[in-house]
Order: C-alpha cells, then sequence, then structure tokens
C-alpha cells in the first residue's frame, strides 16, 4: 500500500482536472481509471447514459453527464457543470467515436454524416472549446485520439480512415497555431484495440491488439510528459513508419500480407459485430 500511494502521489497529474468524452466504456474508461489511479480528478460525458451511469459507479466518480460530442450547446454546457464542480479543466481527451465497416457503396449517407459528426466535428468543437478555456491561463492540454487508420488506410473503412486522417491534420495544424502558447495538443494513434468498437473483426495478421489500458498508458505518459504523439502498440508503429519508406507498390503489398485487404469486408464476423454496428448507428 505504501508504496503504491508514493507512485500515486508524486504523478504530475495529481490534482489535475480531465474531461474525457466518450469514458463510459472501451478506451476513455480505461483512461479514466488509469488517470484517477495516478490522482487526476475525472469527468467523463458520454451519449449513452446508461452505460455512463454504471461506469461512474464503477470508477467512484463525483461528476459525469450526458454529452453529445456532435451538438456544441451539449459540450458547452457538459464543460462548464465540470468547471463549477471540479474547476476549470486541465486536461481534455477527445475520444468518443465511432466505427460502422463495410462496403463504402452500401455506406448509407447518414451513418457516413454521423461518423464525420463525431470524430471529426466533435474534436473541432471540444478543441474550440478547451482553447477558449486555456489559453488565456496559458496552461493546459488537449490529446485528440486518431487511429493509425488515419495512415494506413484500410478497405472497408473508407469514410472512419478518412475522419482520422482529418483529425490528424487538425490537430497537427492546431499544435503548429498554438506552438508558443502553453497549451498542449497531442495525437493517440492506436492499432486495433480490444474494445467493442472492433467486435467481430480480426487485427493485423501476426500482431497483436492493443489493449484499452495500453491506450490509457500512453495518454498518461504523454500528460506526464508533453510531446506531439503516441503511436500503440510501439511495434504497429513502427510498422507503419517502416511502410512510409517502401515503394507504394511493397507497402500495399505488406498491408494484403496482413490482411488489410479484407478485414472490414469479408473477414467481418456478422453475428458478432452486429450488437456494436447497432449501438454506433444510435450514438
Ligand atoms: P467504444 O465504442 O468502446 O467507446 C466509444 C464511446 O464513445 C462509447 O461509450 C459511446 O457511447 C461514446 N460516444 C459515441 N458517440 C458519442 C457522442 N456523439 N457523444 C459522446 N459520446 C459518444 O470505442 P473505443 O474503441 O473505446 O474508441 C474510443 C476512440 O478510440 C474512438 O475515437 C475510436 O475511433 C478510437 N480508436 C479505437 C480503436 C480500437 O481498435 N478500438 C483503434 C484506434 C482508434
Amino acid at each position: 500500500m505504501g508504496a503504491d500511494w508514493d507512485v500515486m502521489t508524486s504523478s504530475s497529474l495529481r490534482g489535475q482536472v480531465v474531461v474525457i468524452t466518450g469514458g463510459a466504456r472501451g478506451i476513455g474508461y480505461a483512461t479514466a481509471r488509469t488517470l484517477i489511479e495516478r490522482g487526476a480528478r475525472v469527468a467523463i460525458g458520454d451519449i449513452d447514459e446508461t452505460r455512463l451511469l454504471a461506469a461512474a459507479d464503477e470508477l467512484g466518480l463525483e461528476v459525469t453527464g450526458r454529452l453529445d460530442v456532435t451538438d456544441g450547446e451539449s459540450f458547452r454546457a457538459f464543460y462548464s457543470m465540470v468547471s463549477e464542480r471540479l474547476g476549470t479543466p486541465d486536461v481534455l481527451i477527445n475520444n468518443a467515436g465511432i466505427m460502422p465497416v463495410g462496403p463504402t457503396l452500401e455506406e448509407p449517407e447518414e451513418a457516413a454524416r454521423r461518423m464525420v459528426d463525431i470524430n471529426l466535428h466533435g474534436v473541432i468543437t471540444g478543441t474550440k472549446i478547451a482553447l477558449a478555456s486555456m489559453l488565456p491561463r496559458r496552461n493546459g492540454h488537449i490529446i485528440n485520439i486518431a487511429s493509425m487508420a488515419g495512415e494506413a488506410f484500410v478497405p472497408g473503412a473508407a469514410t472512419y480512415c478518412a475522419t482520422k486522417a482529418a483529425v490528424i491534420a487538425f490537430t497537427e495544424a492546431v499544435r503548429l497555431e498554438h506552438r508558443t502558447s502553453g497549451v498542449s495538443v497531442s495525437l493517440v494513434l492506436p492499432t486495433f484495440t480490444n474494445t467493442e468498437l472492433v467486435a467481430g473483426t480480426t487485427g493485423p495478421r501476426g500482431f497483436r491488439n492493443a489493449e484499452p489500458e495500453e491506450i490509457a498508458d500512453a495518454i498518461a505518459g504523454l500528460l506526464e510528459r508533453p510531446r506531439p504523439r503516441a503511436y500503440v502498440t510501439r511495434v504497429m508503429g513502427q510498422v507503419l513508419a517502416a511502410q512510409r519508406f517502401m515503394p507504394r507498390s511493397v507497402a500495399e503489398g505488406l498491408a494484403r500480407r496482413l490482411g488489410g485487404e479484407q478485414m472490414f469486408l469479408a473477414g467481418v464476423d456478422p453475428s458478432a459485430r452486429q450488437a456494436y454496428e447497432q449501438r454506433a448507428g444510435k450514438s
């Protein structure tokens, strides 16, 4: 107990007010738990109120609230509520996201718009709200959860890849814009991670999926030592980096050998994926 307590109290996260979007399950939930263990004061928001209440109970959170990241009013109200109850947020983690997959031509227009709304506009809205409160204080950290799918494009997830590539571009531009402002802006690019979002899919052949706790550790690491981005797992980050130096035909051949061509098409187990796709459709 003594040693654990020393670790908790020595973390630079101690007392920091952290807001996490989409924190009711998966990566957001694991991140909330990790940051609480390191002494942060965490508030989670999520569109799924039932799961949100259960998560808050499990994590012993004082502050949670229904949040729809696609609705600016909802986001501003949630952020203000956290500011009043816990203090001005030091950290915003834009994590909420959805990933419906399948053949591009079969994707309903509504699904594409919803993905852009949540995965991209949600991040843009959150970043602006946090900047408005952090810039005058010359202090704060915004972490946007992108994906390796924003750099390694996968058939069957074209719109998802597009949203994540856009999150990467947006975040990098905002980081450069505010380089000397005292506010840090970072990206996390996870590989396949074992949450409901990847239900019924298999990750790259020969490589393991990440666990949500590994993404949480990477986020904690970025907060303790701010850097522009983190790739998780590190090995998949290295594969991605190596592909950049390969001729296109070699890089695409490697992606096919890893199973990339079918992982979101014929490689999907529809019955294992059905519940996730239904939930994502209602988000
Ligand atoms: P998840 O489905 O387990 O959790 C996502 C949470 O976001 C859910 O609780 C959901 O209710 C919430 N959400 C959805 N729409 C929302 C909205 N409009 N407003 C507020 N909350 C909303 O998914 P996850 O795997 O934990 O994904 C978290 C983030 O990580 C996403 O941005 C995802 O794209 C990204 N990511 C995931 C993986 C992976 O393999 N799991 C890989 C790379 C990146």
